[in-house]
Order: structure tokens, then C-alpha cells, then sequence
């Protein structure tokens, strides 16, 4: 399927490695040149190589921590008339409800709620002036069934997730939707992660973590960056301009839920 944005430009936030990464080759394949960010220069640098050797399409590189204002600025100077906005960041650590305290929910909502919004804020504009824009933020399953130890994940992705219902709508007449994708547990960084605390909270090896995490989910499998990638290019698509405030779920149906 030709997905139409041949030549659109689009600004993917930490994008060296896992989803961020997978959505970047997923546009680059469609023809779409990118600003690619990430904190540490060296993966993103070779990142950046990688897809312009596979897509042909223009990539551009900003390492910083996008959580940041100064981060954000850096961002903003490269990437400030973009098309297509894809919004995310590393998410917030496990532990117990009467683990954190207001430095650490500051540090949450920075990262996985205000970031998207002030990016938001500052590139929507111009694609409304231009008729046409794409707004993806990758949040988390955990925003539609929560992760009880992911309580400062499920606390800023709401809150998010609540901004983006309101905004989505109000952008939409100008031709822009603004959408969110779910992810369930999918095979990247953060995925072995969070084996690793599963195993030692458990006392087993990370294959035995691995393999239990595996068998909740009703596919028996984590999900790849590519699939996930694949989704977030067709939300991005001339294809998908009446998909508008919608949170995708892409879980291999691990949320038990009619709908
Ligand atoms: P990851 O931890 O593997 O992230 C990798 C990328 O994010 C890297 O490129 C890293 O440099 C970059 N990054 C992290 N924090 C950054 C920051 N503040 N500024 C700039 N770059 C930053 O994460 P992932 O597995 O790809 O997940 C992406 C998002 O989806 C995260 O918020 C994660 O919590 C969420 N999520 C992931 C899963 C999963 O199973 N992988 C499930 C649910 C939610």
C-alpha cells in the first residue's frame, strides 16, 4: 500500500532503539525524512546511518533528553515545521505505590506527560496553517488496564492521554489527528528490563521471566518493533485522516476486555 507521505518530514523522539526506532524505519520506508533524537549520540548515530543507507530518505540527528526544556529547544531549532510528530521518551521506573514521592511523579510527568504536550504545543501550529499533520504519542497499555507497579507510568500516561481526547478534537477540523498507540509488552530494552525485576523479585533466571511474562499474553509472544512501527505509519498515512483521538491498543491481546 502506498501510504501517501512520500517526502513529509517527520520528528521521532527517542528513536535509536526499540519502538521510537521501529516507528522511524516504518516512516523512512514510506519515504519520510526524519529528525531522530535520543540522549546518547553514539546509537543514534548509527541509527541515523542505518536508515539513510536502507530508505534513501534524509535523516537528521538532536541527542538530548527530550524530558528537558533545553532538550525540547534543541529539538524545536532543528524540527520546528514538521509534519508528522511522533512523541515519546523512556518510561518511569517499577516499585510500590509507597515508593514515590513528589520528585519522582515531577520526573514522570515531565518525561511521559508535559514533553509530548510542549512539543505538541509548539509543532501543531504549523501544521494546522498548512491543513495537514500527523501527531502520534506512544504511551502504554497500562493508561487502559493499569500495571500496579508501574503506578507513576499509569499516573502521567492518563493524564496524557486525557489531553490528547480534548486536543484531538480541536485540531481535527485543520486536517491534524492526534492519536496514541498502546503498547503491550514488546521486545526492546525496556521489555528486559523489566524481565530482569520480574526475575530477581522472583528469585529466577530471566528466561523463566521471560517465559512467564510470555504466557500472559494470549499470542505467547512479545511484540516487535517493526510491527509496532508499521502501525504507527499508517496512522501517519493520507489513509488515516478520519482516525482521529484514538488510543490503539497493540498488546497480542493481553487486555482482557469486549472493547
Ligand atoms: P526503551 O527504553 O527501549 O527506549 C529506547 C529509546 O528511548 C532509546 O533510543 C533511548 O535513547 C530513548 N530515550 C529514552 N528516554 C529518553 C529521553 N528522555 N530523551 C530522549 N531519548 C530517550 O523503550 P521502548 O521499549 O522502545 O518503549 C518506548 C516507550 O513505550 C517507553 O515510554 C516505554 O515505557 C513504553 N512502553 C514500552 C513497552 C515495551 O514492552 N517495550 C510496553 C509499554 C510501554
Amino acid at each position: 500500500m502506498d501510504l501517501g507521505i512520500k517526502g513529509k518530514r517527520a520528528l521521532v523522539c527517542a528513536s535509536s532503539k526499540g519502538l521510537g526506532r521501529g516507528c522511524a524505519a516504518a516512516l523512512a520506508e514510506a519515504g519520510v525524512d526524519l529528525v531522530l533524537n535520543a540522549r546518547g549520540a553514539d546509537a543514534l548515530e548509527a541509527t541515523a546511518a542505518d536508515l539513510r543507507a536502507k530508505y534513501g530518505v534524509t535523516v537528521e540527528t538532536v541527542a538530548c533528553d527530550v524530558a528537558t526544556q533545553e532538550g525540547r529547544d534543541a529539538l524545536l531549532a532543528v524540527a520546528k515545521d514538521v509534519d508528522i510528530l511522533v512523541n515519546n521518551a523512556g518510561g518511569p521506573p517499577p516499585g510500590v505505590w509507597s515508593d514515590w514521592d513528589r520528585d519522582d511523579f515531577i520526573a514522570a510527568l515531565d518525561a511521559n506527560m508535559l514533553a509530548p504536550i510542549s512539543l505538541m504545543k509548539a509543532l501543531l501550529p504549523h501544521m494546522i496553517d498548512q491543513g495537514w499533520g500527523r501527531v502520534i504519542n506512544i504511551t502504554s497499555g497500562s493508561v487502559k488496564a493499569p500495571i500496579p507497579q508501574l503506578g507513576l507510568s499509569n499516573a502521567a500516561r492518563a493524564g496524557l492521554t486525557g489531553y490528547v481526547a480534548g486536543t484531538s478534537r480541536q485540531v481535527a477540523p485543520n486536517g491534524v489527528t492526534i492519536n496514541n498507540m498502546l503498547p503491550g509488552i514488546h521486545a526492546t530494552d525496556r521489555a528486559v528490563s523489566l524481565d530482569t525485576g520480574v526475575s530477581k523479585a522472583q528469585g529466577i533466571d530471566l528466561a523463566a521471566a521471560t517465559a512467564q511474562r510470555q504466557a500472559t499474553i494470549p499470542a505467547r509472544r512479545y511484540g516487535t518493533a517493526e510491527e509496532f512501527g508499521a502501525m504507527c505509519a499508517f496512522l501517519c498515512s493520507q489513509h488515516a485522516g478520519f482516525i482521529v483521538g484514538q488510543n490503539i491498543v497493540l498488546d497480542g491481546g493481553a487486555i482482557n476486555a469486549t472493547i
